[in-house]
């Protein structure tokens, strides 16, 4: 295996052992609200909401017959809450009346419903059926490009393809985890705790800050 990503490996797995999902959920269904919810906002953002929302609203037929306006109220800390609204109340509605209330797990299928993309499918496949899957969230596009895994001219689709390729199939889901992690709390977007970063000798933000400063 290449040096670069031993390195970068054993250094995740020193830091988050057994990584988890943070978002909170206690259905399928939820944990798939929960991910489209999630973009471009924040996991806790969002864990702040969806008790309120899951609670008010506990299954699928009680979302589907939701008031638009009711959703927005509730989901407006988490920003773009009037489509996030109007996915909720569609997703809930196309899962009880084509699904029988029943996630599927055809990636196709799982695409089909609305505010559904690809990295929305791998978090819930590879969380829910430990389906071997990267998705590339804003953290882990960022973690992969500053240490050389992706080409900064990547589409989030590209950064997947090179990540599968580097590492082995059977620690897909465990590296997405752990590279989610890592740029929330460590190889921040602003920021970064660069000092005791063992990866700094391999890292193009590193190299670039140590030119700007010789
Ligand atoms: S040196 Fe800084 S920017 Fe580079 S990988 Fe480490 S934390 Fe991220």
């Amino acid at each position: 295996m290449n040096e670069k990503v031993e390195k970068i490996e054993k250094y995740l797995d020193t830091l988050f052992p057994n990584p988890h999902c943070e978002l909170i959920y206690h259905s399928d269904w939820e944990l798939l609200i929960a991910v489209v919810l999630s973009a471009q906002s924040t996991d806790k953002r969002v864990n702040s909401v969806t008790p309120i929302l899951f609670s008010q609203y506990p299954t699928l037929k009680d979302l589907k017959e939701a008031e638009l306006k009711d959703l927005e109220r509730i989901l407006r800390p988490i920003g773009s809450f009037r489509k996030k609204a109007y996915y909720v109340k569609e997703i809930a509605r196309r899962l009880d009346e084509d699904y029988s209330g029943v996630l599927p797990k055809d990636r196709v299928e799982l695409e089909s419903l609305p505010g559904v993309g690809r990295k929305t499918v791998n978090v819930v496949l590879s969380e829910l059926y430990n389906y071997p899957a990267i998705a590339v969230d804003t953290h882990v596009e960022r973690v992969s490009k500053r240490l050389y895994l992706a080409a900064l001219k990547d589409s989030p689709y590209h950064v997947e393809e090179r990540l599968m390729k580097k590492f082995s199939k059977d620690v897909w889901g465990k590296r997405h985890l752990q590279m989610v992690l890592f740029g929330r709390y460590y190889c921040k977007a602003v920021k970064p705790l660069c000092n005791d970063c063992p990866l700094k000798e391999i890292c193009r933000r590193s190299k670039q800050e140590k030119k700007k400063n010789s």
